[in-house]
C-alpha cells in the first residue's frame, strides 16, 4: 500500500484527508520538539475533521505558544523535508526512542511493537508509527491549530496528565478557510452558550455534574416534542409505558449489564437488598412482556416509553446537553415473530425518517453494523435480521455504509445520525437486534403449533436522547425555534400603559386559541421592548399603540424581517394556527 500511496490517496478523498491530517500531527510534534526541547510526546492520530498530539510537558502552552507552534510547522513545512518509513528491530528501536527521552514511546514500542518496528522519520524528527504518510512536509500546506486542552495518557484518568493540542488541515486553501468558518459558525451557536442566553436549560454544580435543569421555556419545547412524539407513537401502533427508575441488583444481574456493562453508578442498598438506579429500560419492558403468555396472535408488540435513565460518565467528558448523566431515551421495544421482523425494521426506519422531516432535517450519515466474530444467538436468525435492517433502509431509499463486523455481540443494528444546517452528524437513531437479551429473560409466545417459540427483541430509538436531541436542535436552528416549537410564539408589547387592558385581551385571546403568547406589560420603551423580544428569537411580535386598539388590530413584526405592517386578529390566529399545525420551518405572512 505504502509504494502506491499517490495512486491510493487518489482512489478514497477521505483516506487521503486521514493521511494528510496525520502527517500534520506528525509536523506538530516535530515543531513542539524543536521549540520545546524535552517535552514528551504521546499519540497523534487524525480524528473526524481534525488531527491531535499529545504532549507530556510541565508548562502549560500558551495560546502563543501555539501560534509560535504554529510559525514552525510553516518553517518545517516550507523545508520540504522528505518524510522516510524506517524499519528497524524492537531492541534498536527502544534504544532509540530512550536516547531520545521518549519514554512514552518506549512504553508504546514494549507494549505494541512486533519484533520488526516501523518508524516514520522527518529531518531531526522519528516516531513509533505505522502509517501511511505523504512523501515530504511540503505536501502539508493548508493547516491551523485550534485549541489545547488536557488529556490522559492512554485515557486512564489515573495516569499522566498530558496536554492535547489539537489542528486541522486540508488540502486546499479554500476548503481549509470554509472549515475554519463553520467553527466560527459553530461557536456562535453552541447550545451551551444559549441555552443559558435564551433561558432553556441550565447545570448546577450543587446539583451535580450532568443533570439538567429544564427551565420553563425549554420545559415547553420538550413537551411539545413529547406530545407529538406521543401522538405519532399511538398512530404507529405503540403502547405506552412508565416504568420506574429503580430496580434489584438482580434484574442487571440477570440481564449481564452488571458484567457487561460499565456505565452504571454503584448500586445502593436497603433493608439488606441491593438496587440499581437504571442505566436502560430494557429489562422493564421484558417483564412486561413477560406478565403474562403471549400468543402468536399478540405479536408485534411495541412498547414505547420516554424512559429516563442515568449512566456515570467521567465528569472530565460531561459536554453540556451532549454527555450527561441523567437523560430520557425515546425508547421503545419491539416483539415480533420472524415473518413480521422485516415490516417491523422497515417500519422503524421509516417512522425514524418521519420524524427527521418534521424537524426539518434532510441529511443522513447511517451505518449498518453486522454479526462480530464473538456473537450470541443463531446464525439463521442474525442473516435474517441483516437481510431485515438493509430492505428497511433501501424501502426508506436511504444510503448507508455497512460496518462489517463491527456489530455488537448480541445483534446487527443501523445507526442514524443525521446531519445539521452545518453539515455535522448527529448520532440519533439506533434500531438493534437482540439476541441475548430475549434468550436471558426467556422470552417466548406460543406458537401456531401450540409450542413455545422465542421472538424477535428490537431496541430502537429515534431521537436518541431527549437532552442530546434538544442540543442538536438548538444549533442547527440556532436558537431560532420554528414556530411549533417556540417556547413564546407572540410577544404582545403595548407601547403605553393605556394600551395594556387591549394587551390583556389579545394575549387572552391568542391563548384560547391554544397560541403561546406573552404579554409584556412593563414600562419600557417600546424599542427596549422589540430589542428584547427580538433577542429572545421569539418568532412574532405585535405592537399596540391608539391606532391598533382604536381598529381592533395589531401591528405585527417577524423575527429576522421587521416590520409587516396592520394584521386583523382573526386572520392573524387563523395563520398562526395554520403554521403551527403544519409544522412549517419558516414564518410566511
Ligand atoms: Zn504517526
Ligand atoms: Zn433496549
Amino acid at each position: 500500500m505504502e509504494e502506491n500511496k499517490d495512486m491510493f490517496l487518489n482512489a478514497d478523498p477521505e483516506k487521503a484527508l486521514e493521511v494528510l491530517r496525520h502527517s500534520a500531527s506528525h509536523l506538530l510534534a516535530h515543531a513542539v520538539l524543536e521549540l520545546f526541547p524535552g517535552t514528551q510526546v504521546g499519540i497523534g492520530p487524525a480524528v473526524e475533521n481534525a488531527f491531535y498530539y499529545d504532549f507530556l510537558r510541565a508548562e502549560p502552552f500558551s495560546l502563543e505558544d501555539l501560534e509560535a507552534i504554529e510559525r514552525k510547522m510553516k518553517e518545517l513545512a516550507g523545508a520540504d523535508l522528505p518524510i522516510e518509513k524506517i524499519t528497524i528491530s524492537k531492541p534498536e528501536a527502544i534504544r532509540l526512542f530512550k536516547e531520545l527521552g521518549q519514554d512514552l514511546k518506549v512504553e508504546l514500542i514494549q507494549e505494541k511493537a512486533g519484533d520488526q518496528v516501523t518508524c516514520y522519520r522527518q529531518g531531526k524528527f522519528i516516531d513509533f508509527c505505522l502509517g501511511p504518510h505523504l512523501s515530504s512536509t511540503g505536501q502539508i500546506k493548508h493547516f491551523k491549530l485550534l485549541s489545547v486542552s488536557g488529556a490522559y495518557w492512554k485515557g486512564d484518568e489515573k495516569g499522566k496528565q498530558l496536554q492535547r493540542i489539537y489542528g486541522t488541515a486540508f488540502f486546499t486553501k479554500q476548503e481549509l478557510d470554509n472549515y475554519l468558518l463553520l467553527l466560527e459558525e459553530a461557536k456562535k451557536r453552541d447550545h451551551r452558550r444559549l441555552g443559558p442566553e435564551l433561558d432553556l436549560f441550565s447545570f448546577n454544580e450543587d446539583l451535580g455534574g450532568g443533570l439538567v435543569l429544564w427551565h420553563p421555556k425549554g420545559a415547553v419545547i420538550r413537551y411539545v416534542i413529547e406530545n407529538f412524539w406521543r401522538e405519532e407513537h399511538v398512530k404507529g401502533g405503540y403502547d405506552y409505558l412508565y416504568t420506574p427508575h429503580l430496580a434489584k441488583l438482580d434484574v442487571w444481574r440477570r440481564s449481564g449489564h452488571t458484567e457487561f456493562y460499565d456505565a452504571m453508578f454503584p448500586p445502593l442498598e436497603s433493608e439488606n437488598i441491593e438496587y440499581e438506579i437504571k442505566p436502560m429500560n430494557c429489562p422493564f419492558h421484558i417483564m412486561v412482556y413477560n406478565s403474562k403468555q403471549r400468543s402468536y396472535r399478540d405479536l408485534p408488540i411495541r412498547y414505547a416509553e420516554l424512559g429516563t435513565v442515568y449512566r456515570y460518565e467521567r465528569s472530565g467528558v460531561l459536554h453540556g446537553l451532549l454527555r450527561v448523566r441523567g437523560f430520557t431515551q425515546d425508547d421503545a421495544h419491539i416483539f415480533c415473530r420472524s415473518d413480521q421482523l422485516e415490516e417491523e425494521v422497515i417500519k422503524a426506519v421509516r417512522f425514524a425518517k418521519h420524524f427527521f422531516t418534521a424537524f426539518g432535517f434532510k441529511e443522513y450519515e447511517i451505518f449498518l453494523s453486522t454479526r462480530p466474530e464473538k456473537y450470541v444467538g443463531k446464525i439463521e436468525d442474525w442473516d435474517k435480521a441483516e437481510a431485515a435492517l438493509k430492505q428497511a433502509l433501501a424501502d426508506a431509499d436511504l444510503a448507508y455504509k455497512i460496518d462489517e463486523g463491527a456489530g455488537v455481540f448480541y445483534g446487527p443494528k443501523i445507526d442514524i445520525k443525521v446531519k445539521d444546517v452545518l453539515k455535522r452528524s448527529w448520532q440519533c437513531t439506533t434500531v438493534q437486534l437482540d439476541f441475548n437479551l430475549s434468550e436471558r429473560f426467556d422470552l417466548s409466545y406460543t406458537g401456531e403449533d401450540g409450542k413455545d417459540h422465542r421472538p424477535f427483541m428490537i431496541h430502537r430509538a429515534l431521537l436518541g436522547s431527549l437532552e442530546r436531541f434538544f442540543g442538536l436542535l438548538i444549533e442547527h436552528f440556532n436558537g431560532n425555534f420554528p414556530l411549533w416549537l417556540a417556547p413564546v410564539q407572540v410577544a404582545i408589547l403595548p407601547i403605553a400603559e393605556r394600551h395594556h387592558e387591549y394587551a390583556g385581551k389579545l394575549d387572552t385571546f391568542l391563548k384560547n386559541g391554544k397560541v403561546r403568547s406573552q404579554a409584556d406589560l412593563r414600562r419600557e420603551k417600546i424599542n427596549y421592548k422589540i430589542r428584547e423580544a427580538e433577542s429572545q428569537k421569539i418568532p412574532l411580535i405585535l405592537v399596540i399603540g391608539d391606532k391598533e386598539v382604536a381598529s381592533e388590530s395589531a401591528s405585527l413584526r417577524i423575527h429576522g424581517q421587521g416590520d409587516k405592517g396592520p394584521v386583523n386578529l382573526a386572520d392573524f390566529l387563523a395563520k398562526v394556527t395554520r403554521l403551527i399545525d403544519d409544522k412549517s420551518l419558516t414564518v410566511i405572512f
